[in-house]
């Protein structure tokens, strides 16, 4: 391999990302000049950018780079690009390093070091302290399209997806009416390439076509506009929201708010923020895999792609240990075999592991195989909670009680324009969803005196938390109907004998030192309820037990529609999520 890929190839596609001789140059006259940027970018709050082929991500940094040079004040950049094949983090570095003064060695630097996971499904990155948010959608772009939502709609389209003589599925009708649906009314459009077929198919989509010169070697490219209706968004953007709920929910979203320029304020009715099953001192961060690829999995998949690059930078207590998720049976064989092979996971960040390799990276022998996510571990929700929380306004100690207002809300008369309900069941109070208690008991225990030390997470189920401070964690019980916090004895007796089932040796002689009970809430579907009731009410609540993960897709998603930027989970998943879905699929 060259020192210096400058003229990064791709060998299935025979084509290269950008002009050898100069890739910037040629990412500033085909696509910014080609769109007019940045004059194209006056007067807007929101800029969006729309790529087809996101490759190394030279176009966005330049994008990103022109765009942190010539903004006005409170303007954000929203640039959402598919891409079927994501290179690794190392691959692009290397192409484009020799580039970073150009971009700007800061930008690139954190470009590089945000770089999500190679995961099929949507990303957001959020850069220069969210001025830019990255919404990279990792699929075929003839999949990716039909789900993405971008209310505002799209200004500038930069069409870079290999020569279409090379890569026709680029460049087909269905693609071009997507660009269509998605576009703002006068949205403009670039690409390098002049061939017929995509002059034939934007000019049927509704694009004006015209040739312009070329970049180097390239005599000719295309450019022009959107004549069609486009989308229009009527929205109206909140400056104060109040979040009730100081939990997981509830802090991750005055989190995303706040990045967002809104100002949110937390409503706690205990003493302090991450009082109740946000609370526990250890929670896995995990999806819950399931055999198919559905809206729902995007959701764990999103949530769990941001939190895996987030957490370690946060003071959450973010232990990356691993976690394997052992399959000591049948169902749990198939499940995981299949979700393996059909989530589209790179195998850096999921594979399966036979016996012999699962206690390899356990520290101790499996009985069985199972998968392994490397990425991730152990967080501490209760720090995580407060990380969140952080330089935010806060108000625990008091039941506070909102009253509708019009669209927003009161609160002891101080004026809201929106409200997060994220208070678990309190959420009921608001609107009527089919949300339970779940009672959840951890037992924190003393191995064995033949305990090796566990060096992973270990997931059968149940599951048993790597060691920390000379204790294990082992959890959880999942007790429906019950919001009772008592330590029960017979809990922990549950705990062990599950863990006893399928590692009987780790449990044997194990000792339960400690306990905590919490209740967390789960919809009858058991899957979250989060996003808008109306323009002025959003639920993020049901969170059950994959909480770390979708409490924090849930809050980037309601900040998305709260703003009406580009939506960071398909139009599929979010209706997964929808607290109206039950209304749809009427009531019991
Ligand atoms: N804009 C890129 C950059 O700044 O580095 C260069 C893009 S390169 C010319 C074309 C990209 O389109 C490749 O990364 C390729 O993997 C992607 N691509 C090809 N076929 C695709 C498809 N069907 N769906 C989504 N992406 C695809």
């Amino acid at each position: 391999m060259p020192a210096i890929m400058s003229h990064l190839r791709s060998t299935d596609f025979d084509d290269i990302y950008f002009s050898p001789d100069d890739g910037p140059a040629e990412t500033t006259h085909v696509f910014l000049n080609g769109n007019n940027l940045p004059a194209a970018w006056a007067g807007r709050d929101v800029c969006t950018i729309g790529e087809l082929g996101f490759g190394t991500g030279l176009n966005f940094l330049m994008a990103a780079s022109l765009f942190m040079k010539n903004n006005e004040a409170g303007q954000s950049l929203d640039y959402v690009a598919v891409e079927r094949f994501p290179l690794s983090a190392a691959a692009i570095d290397a192409a484009l390093r020799p580039f970073a003064g150009r971009i700007g060695a800061a930008l690139f630097d954190e470009y590089i070091a945000a770089l999500p996971p190679r995961i099929a499904g949507y990303h957001r990155v959020s850069l220069c302290g969210g001025r830019i948010r990255l919404t990279l959608m990792i699929d075929d772009v003839a999949a990716a399209l039909p789900g993405l939502r971008v209310p505002r709609g799209v200004d500038a389209w930069f069409l870079d997806g290999f020569a279409p003589a090379k890569n026709p599925a680029m460049w087909q009708p269905e693609i071009f009416a997507q660009m269509a649906r998605l576009s703002a009314p006068g949205a403009s459009y670039a690409t390098f390439t002049v061939a017929g077929i995509a002059k034939r198919g934007l000019a049927a989509a509704g694009f004006t076509v015209e040739k312009r010169p070329g970049f180097g070697r390239k005599r000719e490219m295309l450019a022009g506009r959107f004549t069609g209706d486009g989308m229009a968004w009527t929205g109206r953007v909140p400056q104060r929201v109040a979040v009730m709920g100081g939990g997981l929910a509830g802090t991750a979203a005055a989190w995303a708010l706040a990045r967002r320029g809104i100002a949110p304020v937390i409503f706690e009715r205990a003493p302090h923020i991450a009082a109740g099953a946000s609370g526990n001192p250890v929670g896995l961060c995990n999806p819950r895999l399931s055999a198919a690829r559905t809206p729902q999995s995007t959701v764990y998949a999103a949530g769990y792609g941001r939190a895996v690059k987030l957490f370690p930078g946060m003071d959450a207590g973010f232990t990356p240990c691993g976690n394997l998720h052992l399959a000591q049976d049948e169902d749990r064989t198939k499940k995981f075999t299949s979700a393996t092979a059909q989530w589209g996971w790179a195998e850096d960040h999921m594979r399966w592991l036979d016996a012999a390799a699962a206690g390899d990276v356990a520290g101790a022998a499996m009985p069985c195989g199972g998968v392994w996510l490397p990425d991730t571990g152990a967080v501490e929700p209760g720090a995580l909670c407060r990380a969140y929380a952080a330089g935010i306004d806060a108000r625990v100690g008091a039941e506070a009680v909102p009253q509708r207002d019009g669209v927003g809300w009161r609160i002891d008369g101080e004026y809201f324009d929106a409200l997060v309900a994220a208070n678990g069941m309190g959420a009921r109070d608001l609107m009527d969803v089919p949300i339970e208690p779940v009672r959840g008991q951890v037992t924190f225990v003393r191995g064995g005196a033949a305990m090796p030390e566990i060096r992973a997470n270990l997931c059968y189920g149940g599951y048993l938390g790597a060691a920390r401070g000379g204790l294990y964690t082992v959890g959880a019980t999942f007790q429906r109907g019950q919001d009772d916090v008592a330590p029960r004895p017979a809990d922990d007796a549950e705990n062990i004998a599950k863990l006893a089932a399928v590692l009987p040796m780790l449990a044997d002689g194990m000792a339960a030192v400690q306990s905590r009970a919490a209740v967390r809430c789960a919809a009858r579907d058991r899957f979250p309820v989060a996003g808008a009731v109306d323009d002025g009410l959003y639920l993020s609540t049901a969170h059950g037990s994959h909480g770390i993960v979708t409490s924090l897709a849930a809050a980037e998603m309601i900040a998305d529609i709260m703003t009406g930027t580009v939506l960071s989970l398909p139009q599929e998943s979010a209706g997964a999520l929808s607290p109206l879905r039950f209304a749809r699929r009427g009531r019991p």
